[in-house]
């Protein structure tokens, strides 16, 4: 299959150029030409499937002109080892976890298929490709993490200095090897900006192989759907009209649920859940799209002003804002809206639930308020990366995995830079070196 640019239907690459290059040259992001619908007979097995048997029967239209099958088998069965339990706090509320990869973040799920699929299509190549990727704190993690020890990639991780917590910093400045971390003076927006402009820049882009790990790349979004599928298997003969509530901030991960339903997933509808920052909550009531300068809120993983997929959204939906709302209702909670969903949530439910997820929680019990039904919202993050809010809103600590203790103990290896391209510029051939 190939894969078009949002910006240019008629710019289109196979899967595996798609992925090698991250951005479309245009500046568009790639989205599946077609969008196929599995047959009834896979809904009819879907209660019964794993994440892995799910992610390979719904990846292989997309991927299978350059991953022959028993390779797609192998990436999904080494990608996916854990897994995402369905909840259920009452008749009809649950909670998706996607928070038991290996850092904790439903992030795993598309940098894990990521990696593994940039592995296979490098095998025979000689030239290194350099993987170059923004961060407002999660993914960075999950891409350190996800392709730590892989031998013919370097990662480069921008994240914004002093923006994020102290654990997201460990995770991906302590590996080392080939992982190599950049602290922006900026933020999340500066740090995206700056990998735009190095994507853009075609003597570097080719110098390098560049290749991009964030929520753009079409190898971190398809693996996306896998979860949504999966829920609604665990849900199918006691519900038919569900309701996912995702808690957005670069809109990766709704876009990916929209994706599913248009390969035939029977969701009655989607939320957009955003914090303070409302750019598309505020589209979807004004008709108007107006970037914004990003807020610092609680749910720091959402603080997104200006979300790229917004494109793909916007082509799926054929730029018709009609289409848009008929799909997606939109809402947005303050800090304090939050810290008092995460109090309630452990009061009525004795649910743990982090800031992210809280906030993916409000925008449920709004629209469950008022429409009844059964819900669905995505807990994506574990609540101990957000311990201190937590514990505030609780007065209960959340313990650190074991996987994590000991983390605070080893150096945090980075190199601090100005937002400025030049001078970033100078940071990559010196991380590169
Ligand atoms: C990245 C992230 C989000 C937002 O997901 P998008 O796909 O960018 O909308 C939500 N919660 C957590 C914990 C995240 O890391």
């Amino acid at each position: 299959m190939n894969f078009y640019s949002t910006r240019n239907k008629n710019l289109k690459y196979p899967f595996g150029q798609a992925v090698r290059q991250g951005l479309a040259p245009d500046g568009g992001l790639f989205m599946p030409e077609d969008i196929p619908l599995l047959p009834a007979d896979f809904y009819r097995q879907l209660p019964e499937l794993s994440l892995p048997q799910i992610a390979e029967i719904i990846l292989h239209p997309y991927t299978n002109d350059d991953i022959p099958d028993d390779a797609l088998h192998e990436i999904c069965r080494t990608a996916f080892t854990f897994p995402a339990p369905l909840v259920r706090l009452s008749d009809n509320l649950y909670a998706l976890e996607l928070y038991h990869g290996p850092t904790m973040a439903f992030k795993d799920f598309g940098a894990r298929l990521l990696a593994r699929t940039l592995n296979y299509l490098n095998r025979h190549r000689q030239q290194r490709n350099v993987v170059l990727v923004a961060t407002s704190g999660d993914t960075g993690s999950a891409v350190a993490s996800g392709f730590y020890g892989l031998e013919h990639i370097e990662v480069v991780i921008l994240y914004p200095y002093g923006k994020i917590s102290d654990l997201q910093e460990r995770q991906m400045t302590t590996l080392g090897g080939n992982i190599h971390a950049l602290a922006i003076d900026g933020n999340f927006d500066d740090c995206q900006r700056l990998v735009k402009t190095a994507f853009n820049d075609r003597q570097l882009a080719a110098t390098y192989g560049l290749t991009s790990a964030n929520s753009i790349n079409i190898a971190r979004l398809l693996p996306q759907m896998i979860y949504y599928f999966y829920a609604w298997g665990q849900l199918a003969g006691h519900h038919t009209q569900i309701v996912f509530s995702v808690p957005s901030g670069n809109y990766g991960n709704l876009t990916a649920g929209i994706l599913a339903q248009k390969m035939g997933l029977p969701v009655q509808h989607f939320l957009a859940a955003a914090n303070a920052n409302n750019t598309v909550p505020a589209y979807l009531q004004s008709g108007h799209f107006e970037p914004r300068p990003t807020i610092a809120t609680l749910s720091n993983a959402m603080d997104v002003g200006n979300p790229s997929n917004f494109e793909r959204l916007q082509s799926l939906f054929d730029n018709n804002l009609d289409s848009f709302r008929q799909h997606i209702a939109g809402y947005s909670f303050d800090d304090e809206q939050t810290l008092a969903a995460i109090t309630r949530l452990y009061r009525e439910y004795n649910y743990l639930a982090d800031p992210h997820g809280a906030v993916g929680y409000l925008a449920l019990e709004a629209w469950l308020k008022e429409n009844g039904g059964t819900g669905i919202f995505l807990e994506t993050a574990h609540p101990t990366k957000f311990a201190d809010t937590v514990e505030k809103a609780t007065g209960r600590l959340p313990e650190l995995p074991a996987a994590w203790q000991g983390l605070e103990k080893k150096d945090k290896h980075f190199i601090r830079c100005s937002s400025d391209y030049k001078d970033f510029l100078d940071c990559l051939t010196t991380a590169l070196s």
